[in-house]
């Protein structure tokens, strides 16, 4: 199939811009920054657009019933997954808005105080404490460790007596790296601390139903899990009370008012049907992210710990190459340099930059993130051409 190129426009002289080239589609490597809504997904959700379209706030008739039950089923079987009632699950637009409204809908009216964060936190995180630093709350941000990864004692040792919130992810979008999350939510519990938590990349790449101590508050979205973009939720997993961030028709209980995006909402349900899936290619992607390190014939620098990271990302960083004639040579492979909310930047991640890498260093990354769509040839071909387009071998 023929395609015009899009993702690599920024790198032609603007004369060409015009020019439509076309290529054949490079192979996906970019899970990570979305992925392709499952075949299951997209079944589950298409009645909803013009069958069943009704509003679930139509409490009068067929079609708003219809929809409500929907909504119903969806809530409770994610529910039924996070082992919480059906009203601990919020619907949101996406994980910047989860974020946005676990951490200021704490936040709102409390006596301002001290807050707890890393520097390797999601710019959907991290923009929010710039915001609350600017209202007056204190916020220390921690710094990883030099594997990438923040420790427990770290956290352990930035609780002041007036800290009221603790904001980490459990898994890092650029580098797959871990966070202890149960030790850092029984410490919080002990301390009667707030714990929020992104979960976004954690969500299909571990079993949260395996864990004994899960954060107080937690974030996902639909468009990281094989579901459709524009839809999210929040776990209040030990019913914290939050406060609404904007106002409307009192819907999700008056906490995030709008109209229900049944479709969306019903999508991101089926997602939770093809988890089982997920967690089973674990082991697979795990062997593929092995073969690529062992694979590769040059000498780059491993983002990605090697303990203590999720088998879908892999970042590695390559030493004296200028970014823009690295990604130059690769237009066969969908990789990104770090978070596709900062790809447009074209600045260093403040991710790389947080473990120490050098501007320069820092751009030149390759974020490599696999899939149970990830095929065995794919990976072959992946360091074959590494290693030819790269390194010369
Ligand atoms: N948090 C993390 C860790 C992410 O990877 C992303 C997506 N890049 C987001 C938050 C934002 O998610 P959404 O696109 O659903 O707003």
């Amino acid at each position: 199939m023929k395609v015009p190129i899009y993702s690599g426009l920024f790198f032609y002289p603007l004369s060409l811009l015009s020019i439509r080239i076309t290529l054949k589609k490079p192979i996906y490597f970019d899970y990570a920054a979305t992925t392709p809504v499952h075949a299951d997904v997209l079944k589950a959700m298409l009645p909803y657009f013009s069958e069943e379209f009704g509003n679930a706030g139509s409490s009068q008739h067929y079609f708003g019933w219809a929809a409500e039950e929907a909504i119903q089923t969806s809530r409770k079987k994610i529910s039924s997954y996070f082992g919480v009632q059906a009203r601990q699950v919020v619907f949101t637009s996406g994980a910047t808005e989860s974020n946005n409204l676990c951490i200021q809908g704490y936040l709102k009216d409390r006596p301002k105080g001290h807050l707890i964060t890393s520097s390797i936190e999601h710019k959907a995180v991290l923009q929010v404490f710039q915001e609350l630093a600017h209202q007056g709350w204190s916020v220390t941000y921690l710094q990883p460790n030099p594997s990438g990864c923040i420790e427990v004692s770290e956290v352990e040792q930035a609780i002041r007596p007036d800290t009221a919130l603790i904001s980490l992810m459990m898994v890092n979008n650029e580098t797959g790296n871990l966070t202890d999350f149960q030790s850092i939510s029984q410490l919080c519990k002990q301390s009667n601390i707030i714990f929020h938590s992104d979960a976004t990349q954690a969500i299909g790449k571990l079993d949260l139903t395996q864990y004994a101590h899960l954060p107080d508050l937690l974030s996902f979205s639909g468009h990281k899990i094989y579901g459709p973009k524009g839809i999210g939720g929040i776990i209040l997993y030990s019913n914290v009370a939050l406060k609404p961030l904007s106002f409307g028709g009192g819907q999700e209980r008056g906490l995030r008012p709008g109209t229900l995006p049944v479709q969306q909402i019903v999508a991101l349900a089926a997602c939770f049907d093809i988890l089982p899936l997920l967690i089973e290619s674990l082991e697979q992607i795990s062997a593929y992210k092995s073969r690529i390190v062992k694979g590769l014939h040059s000498e780059f620098v491993l983002n990605s710990a090697e303990n203590q990271s999720v088998p879908h990302i892999l970042s590695i960083s390559i030493p004296n190459m200028d970014w823009e004639d690295l990604y130059r040579k690769i237009p066969a492979i969908a990789v990104s340099n770090g978070s596709a909310c900062n790809a447009k930047s074209q600045l260093p991640s403040h991710v790389m930059k947080a473990v120490g890498h050098s501007d320069t260093l820092a751009l030149s990354t390759l974020r490599i993130s696999l899939s149970y769509l990830t095929q065995e040839s794919d990976v072959d071909f992946l360091i074959d051409y590494l290693n030819k387009q790269l390194f010369d071998r």
